[in-house]
């Protein structure tokens, strides 16, 4: 996987509010390492497919929605290493749609299934069903939310050498967060659901650390630091938005020339901006965010947005960046 951005940058943001309350905001551009294995999905893979390897295993199969992010990009990874790929879909509808196209394109069989069936994904017997169509292949959760995720999570924070009060994360699977906790030589970490009624995600990070523990590769005696998650911005749900968050995006793209995408890093900069106007924050902090990625999402939340003459203004500007290779 050659064009890698790494280790990714870590800019400082100049931004009104965070002037006005002497907050120092920076991020870190996770969303530069990769044009389709973008943001945090390249950080889920890498030791997967090193497993994948390892293992000899012959194939990979992964879950995920029909615009999924995680199947594009493990799609491609699969590609570039020339082993096959199954990516199974959600809902058994007959449609399409760029991020399908290209996942064909790569060569990968899309293996749509009911909603229904698809709950039902991390069933042992469901799994050992695919385990028998498909010998030898490693199986990926969705999202990328295994141990190797973490592990290639906890490699963000290796990257990191300041000193920073608050690191601050979006969240889906929690993977990216536990491996950003377990990365830890940060005094607190602030996770920000995507979903509505995010606050079982920290049962996700709990796991994950209870896993980590017992795992060769991660054990550490090391004493995780403090962690919290603020449940407050999720706009409605996951996928959702609000014209607020919309007309905030574009503003903090105009104040700042950073892209975020509307489903995870504009609901996190939004709630990190918020904190700061409410004293949550505290001036004189130093505040890390990680941009994941997720760019690539921006053309099709627009097509949905025009229809309520709601728009992202950047889609022109970030679509250079973002394209989907030609295969
Ligand atoms: C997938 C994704 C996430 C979610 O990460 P988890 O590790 O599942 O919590 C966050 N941000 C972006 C941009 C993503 O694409």
């Amino acid at each position: 996987m050659s064009e890698m951005q790494l280790p990714s940058r870590i800019q400082p943001v100049q931004h009104p509010v965070f002037s006005a309350f002497g907050v120092e905001v920076f991020m870190k551009r996770d969303d530069e390492i990769h044009p389709v294995i973008s943001g945090n999905k390249w950080r889920k893979l890498i030791y997967n497919f090193e497993a994948l390897n390892e293992q000899g295993k012959t194939g990979v199969l992964t879950f995920g929605g029909a615009f999924s992010n995680h199947l594009a990009a493990t799609a491609y990874a699969a590609h570039v290493h020339g082993v096959p790929m199954v990516a199974v879909v959600r809902g058994d509808e007959d449609v399409t749609n760029p991020t399908l196209d290209f996942i064909a394109k790569t060569g990968a069989e899309i293996k749509r299934i009911s909603r229904a069936s698809y709950a039902q994904k991390n069933d042992a017997e469901f799994i050992a069903n695919l385990e028998k169509l498909y010998p030898n292949f490693l199986i990926i959760p969705e999202g990328g939310a295994n141990l190797a995720g973490v592990r290639g999570c906890i490699d963000i924070m290796k990257e990191v050498d300041g000193d920073f009060d608050l690191i601050a994360c979006p969240m889906g699977s929690a993977t990216t967060f536990s491996g950003l906790v377990l990365g830890g030589r940060q005094p607190s970490f602030l996770g920000f659901p995507a979903v509505k009624g995010g606050a079982y995600l920290s049962g996700h990070v709990h796991n994950f650390m209870h896993a980590a523990k017992r795992s060769k590769r991660l054990a550490s005696s090391f004493t995780p630091p403090a962690w919290q998650l603020c449940t407050d911005y999720h706009f409605g749900g996951f996928g959702k938005v609000k014209p607020e968050l919309i007309q905030f995006m574009n503003v903090f793209w105009e104040e700042t020339g950073i892209p975020l995408d509307p489903v995870y890093t504009g609901k996190m900069m939004f709630g990190l901006v918020d904190l700061i106007k409410k004293g949550e924050i505290k001036t004189g902090q130093n505040v890390l965010a990680i941009h994941t990625g997720g760019l690539q999402g921006i053309k099709g939340m627009n097509e949905r947005l025009r229809k309520k003459n709601l728009e992202i203004a950047y889609e022109e500007a970030v679509a250079a960046a973002f394209t989907f290779p030609r295969l």
